[in-house]
């Protein structure tokens, strides 16, 4: 697989990085990464991945916009409110860039289609506002190898992960939250420069891990304090008895 010259030039200030270069860039090119949720972390994952020439981008997510959502969610503008948003993030995609292929889906991921959706993806970056949805992915994740980069972000604090098969996320949150909705931005509100921040982290994740920039990030979980403005990271331990994960 080579670079056109019209790839070359579009790249031409990642290339030179001496960490992507023309392998990385042929990385990018052949990656194909599901993003779960076109809202605020979303906003930021989506034009970083395809301006970098991801390959192929699934984008999933079952809203339409609401006015509520825009000043986070700068994919969208006043008049889309109604509409699908993975189909407006999609429509943001080709108008980007025409190397990137990109796939709307219009589903809310539970643990049926999770396991039909995400299977085939190299990376799946996960930015949904729920942590049903969150352990559904991860346990999908878990069972087909795929690994998983988790962002969350809400009031000031934002958290983003990358998990690779063990330990999963489900360590990290336990069982308590499959079958529940709370902890969402509708209660709890959030800032958008904060899902931008994160959203931002993850997709400078996904570039380095699909790159293969530094290989040591799987299992760390990486903190944000927006009011502090600081950053920090933690060991996630695999959980011994994890239901997704560990060997029981
Ligand atoms: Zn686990």
């Amino acid at each position: 697989m080579t670079l056109s010259d019209e790839e070359l030039e579009r790249y031409a200030r990642q290339i030179v990085l001496p960490q992507v270069g023309g392998v990385g860039q042929r990385r990018l090119r052949g990656a194909r990464i599901a993003v779960i949720g076109a809202g605020g972390i979303g906003s930021a994952v989506v034009p970083a991945l395809a301006g970098a020439g991801v390959g192929t981008l699934t984008i999933i997510d079952s809203d339409v916009v609401e006015i509520s959502n825009l000043h986070r969610q700068p994919l969208f503008g006043e008049s889309d409110s109604g509409k699908s948003k993975a189909q407006l993030a999609s429509d943001f995609v080709r108008r980007l860039n025409r190397f990137v292929e990109v796939v709307p889906l219009r589903e809310r991921i539970d643990r049926e289609n999770a396991a039909v959706l995400l299977p085939g993806h190299d990376l799946v970056i996960d930015g949904s506002d729920n942590f049903a949805t969150r352990l559904a992915v991860s346990d999908a994740c878990v069972k087909h190898e795929t690994p998983l980069i988790s962002a969350a972000a809400v009031q000031f604090q934002g958290q983003v992960g990358l998990f690779r098969s063990r330990p999963c996320y489900r360590c990290f949150v336990g069982d308590a939250f499959d079958a529940d909705d709370c902890d969402n931005c509708a209660e709890l509100g959030v800032l958008g420069a904060l899902t931008g921040t994160v959203g931002s982290f993850a997709a400078l994740l996904a570039i380095n891990t699909i790159v293969g920039v530094d290989e040591d990030q799987a299992g760390k979980l990486h903190l944000f304090d927006g009011a502090k403005l600081e950053w920090r990271a933690i060991r996630i331990p695999p959980h011994p008895r994890c239901k997704a994960c560990g060997s029981a």
